[in-house]
């Protein structure tokens, strides 16, 4: 089957001049391949007359254009379509009772539309993008008698109520006012409030507002909003970042027992977070913005080893050019170059917080780790070096300009 998507945003017919149209063999040829929109100057294209020749493609000057050849099994996995040439969804992961059900894979391949089909927000129109009234009969009759059609079910008789933690928590400060205590205690459908806030280590913060918070704890609060729903389905949407090494395997164990009564769907770019969290991979792989295809699951360690592979066996289908492999660490102190920057002594005070440091230095061809627990200090210890902050006692040393890319 053929996908022509039209990436909306750099679609600028005002800025080119209708290569797609002008270039596309079958409309030089007098086939209505591509009409160009009589509003918008956009191209509609037709993927049944595209003969897929990757001209308007290559022609386009705004990188507008996806032109894909898909299996043709896929034809009857469509769930969701949002336009003519737009974004479209093939098959969904299933929430499993009892298990915590993973999905891998790279952002824009359709998280957000699966997480919105699943949780009943919309309606699957199976592809039938032009449809209003797509019904959940017709959802249910498409699937395969199982799990996912039984879930299909329950949404149908809003018997599925969910709850989110987003991915980008960073952006809480704007959207949310108050303390950390107010949210939470908005959301304690389930009376937790005091053991939920004491497992994810965040009862300390209760009065702190959420502007206050660092990146660490603005997740460790999120995580907490989600858990004191009292719903069916929980999704976590990359509940791992921000977060150092013990706070992950908190949340592990937190998310762990969470699955042992309720359906638990996690998605996560940390293979060895997945790896220990996880009973059941989804796989998702596509294109960004053009299509999204999920994965039957399959166990945690085959869908990692598959993923990292870059190969799918069953589906006969290459989802990266090359295997990611792990490089051994190679030694380099023997070629390490002069001083750049060095330190000592270091006293900063940040409120109630004080740094003190040892002695240190970097040098030219040297990359230096720094490892610890969140709220150490590492982050006031680098904008210290890159001269963002001052010092109140100590030394520092340096012979280059320094860039900083902060956390958040
Ligand atoms: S797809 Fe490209 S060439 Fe076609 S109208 Fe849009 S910007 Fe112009
Ligand atoms: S890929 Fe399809 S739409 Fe694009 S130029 Fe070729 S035939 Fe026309």
């Amino acid at each position: 089957m053929r996908v022509a998507v039209l990436k909306e945003d750099n679609c600028q017919p005002k800025k080119c001049n209708d290569e797609c149209h002008a270039f596309c063999p079958p409309v030089r040829n007098g086939q209505e391949c591509i009409i160009l929109d009589d509003k918008t100057g956009k191209p509609h294209i037709s993927e049944s007359l595209c003969i897929g020749c990757g001209i308007c493609v290559n022609k386009c000057p705004h990188d507008a254009l996806i032109i894909e050849q898909l299996p043709s099994e896929l034809e009857t996995d469509m769930i969701h379509r949002y336009s003519m040439n737009g974004f479209r969804l093939f098959r969904l992961p299933t929430p499993s009772k009892e298990s915590v059900v993973g999905i891998l894979g790279p952002n824009g391949m359709g998280k957000s539309t699966a997480i919105n089909a699943l949780s009943g927000r919309i309606i699957p129109n199976l592809g039938d993008w032009m449809d209003k009234d797509a019904d959940w009969d017709g959802v249910i009759e498409s699937l395969p008698r199982g799990e996912l059609r039984d879930f299909f079910v329950a949404v149908k008789a809003e018997k599925i109520r969910v709850a989110l933690k987003p991915q980008n928590v960073d952006r809480l400060p704007k959207r949310v006012q108050g303390t950390v205590r107010d949210l939470l205690t908005k959301v304690d459908e389930r009376n937790m409030f005091q053991e939920m806030t004491e497992k994810l280590g965040i009862d300390h913060l209760l009065e702190r507002t959420i502007q206050q918070l660092s990146g660490g704890e603005l997740q460790r609060m999120a995580i907490c909003a989600t858990l004191l729903r009292d719903v069916d389905v929980y999704f976590f949407d990359e509940p791992s970042s921000y977060l150092d090494i013990h706070e992950r395997m908190r949340i592990v164990g937190i998310i762990q027992e969470l699955s042992e009564t309720k359906r638990v769907i996690v998605i996560e770019h940390d293979l060895a977070v997945l790896d220990v969290l996880c009973d059941l991979v989804h796989i998702v792989y596509g294109k960004k913005g053009a299509f999204g295809i999920f994965t039957p699951a399959r166990s945690t360690r085959q869908a990692i080893n598959t993923y990292l592979d870059g190969f799918l066996p069953e589906q006969n289908v290459r989802i990266r050019d090359k295997p990611i492999k792990f490089l051994n660490h190679s030694d380099r102190v023997a070629e390490l170059g002069s001083q750049v920057v060095s330190w000592g002594g270091l006293g900063k005070k940040l409120g109630d917080f004080t740094l003190s440091t040892g002695e240190g230095a970097v040098h030219r061809s040297e990359v230096v780790g720094v490892v610890g627990p969140n709220g150490t200090g590492k982050s006031t210890m680098i904008k210290v070096l890159a001269g963002e902050h001052d010092y109140d006692e100590g030394w520092v040393t340096s012979s280059a300009s320094i860039s900083y890319k902060p956390q958040h």
